[in-house]
């Protein structure tokens, strides 16, 4: 019996080979096949066109899907074909899938320029990097709210989510999304969350929360000691930490989250990491994205699926021992989220699938977007800045 979560990881990592008679487009416009696991665990996969190093081959056999594995058993799957409104158009005549890229129920919209791990290599396909952001043409919030609609005549989503890509301002990137997020609050009923830098100062973070953004996710960079030392290194990292403590009290309980990169630092400092964010009251979502094949960062790669379970496990075993909320990682297909972690652990995650599911109900649905309607409700304001 396969271990399901091993597997998402292998099929992040090797991708897959298309057997003969696939239905076509496979693939999404950003090269990711969308595919869904047994026990309901959904993974996108990018197509290993080489085919030479990925022992996994997707095979149709009537109706049906099943992932072909080299010398292992095969496993069923389920197939979800790309959304056809990525070749769309908003009324300026830009294609959707210039604008945003869909991940289940969230929608990941492209920034004007990429984040750290785009520069650094890394094979992520997260909002849309199948050409490079900086070819992407550039929009306006009024073409996002249009294609945002586009997408919510073809499927639910709930999250839409911003990002500011890397900068380096005092305000972690939040001041240019205020008018987005305006925009959308004006004219969608969705949840929305921003990725940004942790601010110098808090206040900022105060600003985010009145601008009625639902929950945060932080692109930390003290996890990385393969950088070159930086200046006041200590410092930096003290700060960081000091906002991520703030934000994790005025957002509610689950709704502050950060990446951690797997694979550019010993797994050891990730460990430590983990336990630094999670004692802060945020929610860390471990990336694993292995750099595209050929390049000198993947001939250096030492951090393959079986050596990385025991973070997952880590990760998975200090969550349930908390009560923080992890409902609002998202971006589930394209990560291990933290809930999938049980895959490699004894401990029963009864509590927190048991709120999945709940929250997975229409019932539970309308809870949420009610609450956050509440919650926002009763922050909206100007912040005057000092
Ligand atoms: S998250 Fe960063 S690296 Fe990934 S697609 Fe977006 S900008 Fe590129």
């Amino acid at each position: 019996m396969e271990n399901l979560g091993l597997l998402k990881l292998q099929l992040l990592y090797y991708g897959i080979r298309a057997g003969e008679g696939l239905p076509s487009p496979l693939a999404n416009p950003f090269g990711l096949v969308h595919l869904v696991l047994p026990d309901k665990t959904p993974v996108s996969v990018h197509r290993n066109d080489n085919g030479r190093e990925s022992p996994f081959t997707l095979k149709k056999d009537g109706a049906r899907f099943h992932l072909d594995i080299a010398d292992r058993e095969c496993v069923p799957v389920k197939w979800t074909p790309p959304l056809t409104c990525y070749q769309k158009k908003t009324s300026s005549g830009l294609p959707v899938a210039d604008i945003l890229t869909v991940h289940g129920d969230f929608i990941a919209v492209h920034p004007s320029h990429a984040c750290r791990f785009g520069q650094s290599g890394l094979s992520c396909r997260y909002c849309g990097s199948s050409k490079e952001l900086s070819q992407h043409p550039p929009f306006t919030p009024r073409d996002l709210v249009e294609a945002v609609q586009i997408v919510l005549k073809e499927k639910r989503c709930d999250l839409v989510a911003l990002s500011s890509g890397r900068v380096d301002t005092d305000d972690g990137g939040v001041e240019k999304l205020a008018m987005w997020v305006a925009e959308i609050r004006k004219h969608l009923n969705v949840l929305i969350s921003l990725d940004l830098v942790p601010p110098a100062s808090n206040d900022w973070i105060d600003q985010t929360y009145a601008m009625g953004v639902d929950a945060v996710y932080y692109d930390t960079d003290f996890f990385n000691p393969n950088d070159e030392p930086k200046k006041d290194f200590e410092k930096h990292k003290t700060r960081q930490l000091e906002a991520l403590e703030y934000a994790g009290k005025i957002f509610p309980t689950g709704a502050v989250l950060s990446h951690l990169v797997v694979g550019l630092e010993p797994l050891e400092e990730t460990k430590k990491s983990i336990d630094l964010l999670i004692d802060r009251g945020v929610v860390p979502v471990l990336t694993y994205f292995p750099p595209y094949d050929g390049s000198s960062l993947r001939a250096r790669w030492t951090a393959t699926p079986e050596a990385i379970v025991p973070l997952y496990a880590h990760l998975y075993e200090r969550l349930v021992r908390t009560h923080i909320n992890p409902q609002w990682v998202q971006q589930y297909d394209v990560v291990l989220t933290p809930l999938e972690g049980r895959f490699f652990s004894e401990q029963s995650a009864r509590y927190h699938l048991k709120l999945k599911h709940f929250y997975e109900t229409g019932f539970g649905r309308a809870l949420r977007f009610g609450l956050a309607g509440l919650r926002r409700h009763l922050r909206v304001r100007e912040v005057p800045r000092g």
